[in-house]
């Protein structure tokens, strides 16, 4: 037989990539987008998902019947959800209430006990979702506790995967590598990988505005003023996470809402990839650094791609939403044009 699997985690990992032809048009480098939403849970974090929960199995931390626990922004929770049901555990899962009603939806529909804890209430406080997955863990007898913005794991997940993916997939020749940094584990496993084979790669992490991680990786210093909501999920953070190697980062961009929101339903219009936010906010900061550092023909860019856009169709792809936020003034999203809809009566 061929292609067939024994269950759906054979699935995960060897994402592809697809070449970008129209919305970095302008930059004269060859760019590769890797498409993490062809992993079956539809985002990157199946790879960590899979590695820490066998790496605890294989430690003999899972007995039958375990508890899985992690605090999630959706898309993690959903990869550890999927292994869960797989392998005979239980999954709970504790998210920020700033996370879209499909996306728990999505949560419970793979049998997860969800618990929505309030976004700004400072780490430490007994309500943040950190504290509430801790308490669960310290609670429930033979439970782990997944912990992904402090798991080395979380980092060999993408050294052992993506990374020599990205190798493999551009013969070596691959000269950048941009990817949004939440965690962090994507860009530190993959970017460790990568500079062991070729140290000239560079590696630009993309966070987001209202977030503290490129600050400190320029000053060593957490400078509270950067902090402010935001509204793109996934990417940036209000403290520095352990899976975020800082050295392996020759440079940080940081990108808004309005623009990566922007950039993400280009993406979906003029390439057709309906990426999720995080989409939006690589090319966006791929599209400034190139600004200030213009590329030639023989670079070749990789991007990585987190998550898949049907996760956000009531936020960055509804027209509602983006008036909300007052998100009106571009061009290519002339809303009466572009995103006109009729009504047949
Ligand atoms: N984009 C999305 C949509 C995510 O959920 C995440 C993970 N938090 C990221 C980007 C960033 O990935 P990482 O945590 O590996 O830095």
């Amino acid at each position: 037989m061929n292609n067939v699997f024994d269950n759906i985690l054979g699935l995960i990992g060897e994402s592809p990539m697809v070449r970008l032809n129209e919305v970095t048009k302008d930059i004269p480098a060859t760019i590769l987008a890797k498409l993490e939403s062809f992993n079956p849970g539809h985002s990157t974090k199946d790879r960590i998902a899979l590695h820490i929960i066998e790496q605890a199995e294989r430690m003999g931390l899972l007995k039958p019947g375990a508890t899985i626990i992690e605090t999630t922004s959706g898309n993690t929770g959903y990869s550890i959800a999927m292994v869960s049901i797989i392998k005979g555990y239980k999954c709970i899962l504790s998210v920020s209430d700033k996370t879209k009603a499909e996306k728990i939806a999505y949560l419970k529909a793979l049998g997860a006990v969800v618990y929505i804890c309030p976004a700004n209430v400072p780490a430490e406080d007994p309500r943040s979702y950190y504290e509430v997955a801790k308490r669960l863990a310290e609670e429930t007898p033979n439970s782990i506790y997944i912990n992904q913005y402090f798991n080395e794991l979380n980092i060999e997940a993408h050294y052992q995967t993506t990374g020599p993916e990205i190798w493999k997939q551009t013969e070596g020749k691959v000269t950048h590598l941009f990817a949004c940094t939440g965690t962090g584990g994507t860009l530190s496993g993959s970017a460790k990988f990568l500079k062991e084979k070729n140290p000239d790669i560079k590696v630009i992490g993309v966070d987001a505005d209202g977030s503290i991680l490129k600050t400190f990786h320029e000053t060593g210093e957490i400078d509270k003023s950067d902090i402010h909501p935001y509204q793109i999920e996934g990417m940036g953070k209000n403290l520095i996470p352990k899976a975020l190697l800082f050295d392996q980062i020759d440079e940080f961009v940081r990108v808004n809402d309005e623009l990566a929101a922007y950039k993400t339903r280009e993406i979906a219009l003029k390439e057709a990839i309906m990426g999720g936010y995080t989409t939006g906010a690589v090319v966006q900061g791929l599209v400034q650094y190139a600004a200030e550092n213009p590329f030639n023909d023989t670079d070749l860019v990789v991007l990585i791609f987190p998550d898949h856009g049907s996760r956000y169709i009531t936020k960055v792809y509804s027209d509602e939403w983006m008036k909300e936020q007052g998100f009106t003034n571009n061009l290519v999203h002339n809303y009466d044009e572009v995103f006109k809809t009729e009504h047949i009566k």
